[in-house]
């Protein structure tokens, strides 16, 4: 049995507790995170790497309520609620359909984009400027639609847009037949936004945090944390599967696992897990320059440095059901409409757990009742955006230094 002292542990070895403890660790605390897999295993390593700090409107838009029969009857629809899951995930969906009321969406796309428009600059300042150069594309990315009809909330997301000061660029048919050659002519127009971009490797994004926290003497322990104990010093005990590690400060960064660990503290927070699929396409035989989000359909494309990442859907389903992997084959399917070319040939069809709020801003910073403990999790959609900023606004909570951003609307009260 092991008991060992670090002046603060991070739970979770994803892109949030990696950045909060690299954050933490060059602010000269002694740092450890705990992760039965190494970076990363989680949510991280699959995503589509679109890094948005121009991207500000959250996933509940208007209009929410009248899809919910299509959500339990289409299996393969882009959002799917499996309806033996649907009594657990109710009161979650509830408040999401709630958050999609205009005037909240304003709201909240006030927060999204005051944590997202640092996002480049937190991964470079994490990175270095070499690892940045070497990983991430600071290059645009772009959306399209298919045929001549807007999607259900494209005026409010203009409207976003709009409030934040968010520069886009129209894109004609041509345009995208000159940028993206091979494009099916289904595709009609698009929107570069030229402020956003991607990481080629979501996985050695991560894994290379984690190299850079060892390389400046953090420790990652390849425990599982199974309860967090407060002690009779201010203090926690977290009891993993092999040892008791005593801490100040606990930050738990367990993506769509925190719940786990906060149930036994009576700490209620309102996350679902939103499960997303990628299929990874090797040597494909079309590999646009930037990544492609096809509006019509609900999925994009992602020039990733081993294939085409094509990645989207949205299925409520738990924590413990296995995937669909037709999913993940219906999105290659809508790869191949928007490239004809594309053969599919070699794919890995691949599963995560996004770690998904009601109202699409993560949950940051201390929980009042439980001096030392801290959340940085909830990052759903946005987490490869929203996971270096966050790390930085609660590793300098910890800290005690001054916050780049008001921290409130993040604040795990506000589901109490
Ligand atoms: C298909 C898909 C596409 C996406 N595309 C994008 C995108 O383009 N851009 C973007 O910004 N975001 C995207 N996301 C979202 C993004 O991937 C997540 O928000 C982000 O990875 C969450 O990071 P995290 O560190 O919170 O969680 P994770 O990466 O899931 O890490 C959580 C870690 O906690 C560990 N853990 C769990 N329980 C315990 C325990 N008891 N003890 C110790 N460790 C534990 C797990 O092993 C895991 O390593 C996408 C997600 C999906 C699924």
């Amino acid at each position: 049995m092991t008991l060992a002292h670090h002046q603060a542990i991070v739970i979770g070895a994803g892109v949030a507790g990696l950045s909060t403890a690299l954050y933490l660790q060059r602010g000269g605390m002694d740092t450890a995170v705990i992760d039965p897999l190494p970076p990363a295993g989680g949510s991280s390593f699959g995503n589509a790497g679109l890094l948005s700090p121009d991207t500000a409107v959250p996933i509940a838009l208007p209009g929410m309520l009248r899809k919910v029969p299509g959500w339990l009857t289409d299996p393969l629809g882009p959002l799917s609620v499996r309806p033996s899951y649907f009594p657990r995930a109710f009161p979650w969906l509830m408040e999401w359909i709630k958050a999609g009321r205009l005037d909240r969406v304003m709201t909240i796309s006030d927060a999204m984009r005051a944590l997202h428009k640092d996002s480049l600059q937190c991964w470079q300042e994490l990175l270095g400027a070499e690892l940045y150069r070497d990983l991430i594309r600071p290059a645009g990315q772009v959306q399209v639609w298919e045929g001549d009809a807007d999607t259900a909330n494209a005026a409010v997301e203009q409207k976003v847009r709009d409030r934040h000061g968010i520069k886009t660029e129209a894109l004609t048919a041509d345009d995208l037949r000159q940028m993206f050659p091979g494009i099916s002519r289904d595709v009609t127009r698009g929107l570069l936004v030229p402020g956003n971009g991607f990481t080629v490797s979501p996985a050695r994004s991560v894994r290379t945090l984690g190299e850079l926290f060892l390389h400046e003497g953090g420790e990652l322990i390849n425990e599982r944390a199974l309860k967090l104990l407060p002690q009779a010093d201010g203090g926690w005990m977290v009891m993993t599967n092999i040892a008791n590690r005593f801490t100040p400060h606990v930050v738990i960064a367990t993506g769509a696992w925190s719940r786990q660990l906060l149930d036994p503290l009576n700490v209620k927070v309102a996350l679902e897990t939103e499960r997303g699929y990628h299929a990874m396409l090797f040597e494909p035989e079309v590999k646009p320059a930037l990544p492609i989000s096809n509006k019509t359909r609900a999925f994009g494309v992602t020039p990733m440095e081993d294939g085409l990442r094509v990645a989207g859907t949205v299925e409520i389903a738990g924590l413990d059901a296995p995937p669909n992997e037709g999913r993940a084959t219906a999105l290659v399917e809508h790869a191949r409409r928007m490239f004809p070319r594309l053969s599919g040939a070699k794919v890995r069809t691949w599963m995560g757990f996004r770690p998904s709020t009601p109202d699409s801003l993560p949950i940051l910073g201390p929980v009042v009742r439980h001096p030392g403990l801290h959340l940085a999790f909830g990052h759903g959609h946005f987490g490869m955006t929203g996971g270096p900023p966050s790390g930085r606004i609660v590793a300098r909570m910890i800290l005690g230094q001054t916050l780049p951003i008001d921290p409130k609307p993040y604040a795990a009260t506000r589901f109490a």
